[in-house]
């Protein structure tokens, strides 16, 4: 089903690993203005009523919480939805609307805005509990802090939070590591993200990034999460439905600086990534998928899944269009299985699944090629 994402691409500083989109400055009443104007004028173009909702960034909890409620009511106005906890309305209900906090800013009036304007699930980037770690990527709070937002937000009756930790950087043993994972598991989040930090490999640096990986899927196996993607693990029922969409290629609408839009079958367009530019002439571009296109993307999003890619969401082209002997060889090396309909790459061998994604591109069949 659709879904709505709204870019707040505003930082208090800039950590020293991150690539997304964000800048350090506070003027964000003309943004938002903008933003309010490009859900009114796009809204029409979306035929099935959405069902999530997701405020990412940059940084949405450094705005005022007045400004991200006037953004949530242009989004029920414009698209007829009603948001989750919110009075019942006659519009469409949102089912899970997602905003992204940083720990310094989770104070108890912020969660309660928040719970007030129909947020139902909270993302927060914790990314390490060891304050040199934490400084070192120049994150602007402590272990503590993350521990006490936890609290602040359970206590105003938040029961869907999901913590981002980040392994795999220099210097990380595996002690720190699962250090990090238990405190976050101590605080019984509902969902949990973990990224590697990407960098250049040295010398037995890959080995351990992969060590620390399958010492996070064994722990979290362990404490009753499921782990549903590369990167995202979950308690049952509480997987994200937002991001889910993406990797099945459901339609999105994306507002703001640099937020991206999906069609659902072969358009894809984007604003720039400029804060000036979208509050003055909203530049961006588009683009329309080649068949071969489209089939890679398929490939690419639906074998980042646990579950992985349904044989029956290909077209009669595109199975063909699969190199069968390359499916039968990385099938044979442990790398994919084929059963029940599905394409799917085993959860021990998700760590080098980009390699394996490669090799079932139509014309690449040299599956034993080394795997980075
Ligand atoms: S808070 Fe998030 S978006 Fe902002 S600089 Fe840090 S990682 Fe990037």
């Amino acid at each position: 089903m659709p879904g709505l994402y709204v870019h707040f691409p505003f930082c208090a500083s800039k950590c020293s690993y991150c690539d997304f989109y964000a800048r350090v400055r506070r003027d964000w009443n003309p943004y938002v203005e903008a933003l309010l104007q490009e859900i009114r004028d796009r809204a029409a173009t979306l035929s099935v009523p959405p069902t999530t909702l997701y405020f990412g960034g940059g940084t949405p909890s450094l705005l005022p919480p007045a400004l991200l409620a006037r953004v949530a009511d242009a989004i029920c106005d414009a698209f007829c939805v009603t948001l989750p906890s919110c009075p019942a309305s006659t519009g469409h209900l949102i089912t899970e609307f997602t905003v992204e906090v940083n720990p310094d800013d989770v104070r108890p009036a912020l969660a309660d805005a928040l719970r007030a304007m129909g947020v139902n699930r909270v993302s927060m980037g914790v990314q390490s509990f060891h304050d040199a770690q934490l400084r070192w990527m120049r994150r602007r709070h402590t272990a503590a802090q993350a521990e006490a937002a936890c609290a602040t937000l359970r206590r105003a009756g938040f029961d869907n939070l999901s913590l981002d930790l980040i392994f795999g950087f220099v210097g990380l043993s595996d002690a720190d590591w699962l250090v990090s994972v238990d405190r976050a598991l101590a605080l019984q989040p509902e969902h949990i993200s973990c990224y590697q930090m990407m960098g250049r490999w040295a010398d037995g640096e890959e080995e351990r990034c992969r060590r620390q990986y399958v010492l996070l899927q064994e722990r979290l196996s362990a404490a009753g999460f499921e782990q549903y993607e590369i990167s995202n693990y979950a308690r049952p029922g509480f997987a994200s439905r937002h991001n889910s969409a993406y990797w099945s290629r459901e339609p999105y609408l994306g507002f703001g600086a640099g937020a991206h839009s999906f069609d659902g079958d072969r358009r894809r367009s984007w604003n720039t990534p400029d804060i000036d530019a979208y509050v003055g002439k909203r530049p961006g571009g588009s683009e329309t998928l080649s068949d071969r296109e489209v089939l890679e993307e398929k490939l690419m999003l639906g074998l980042r899944t646990v579950r992985g890619l349904s044989l029956a969401s290909l077209s009669d082209a595109e199975r063909a269009a699969l190199k069968k002997t390359t499916l039968e060889e990385l099938s044979r090396a442990g790398k994919l299985v084929v059963s029940d309909n599905y394409i799917r790459i085993p959860k021990e061998e998700l760590f080098v699944s980009d390699w394996i994604i490669s090799q079932v591109f139509p014309g690449n069949s040299e599956p034993g090629r080394s795997s980075r």
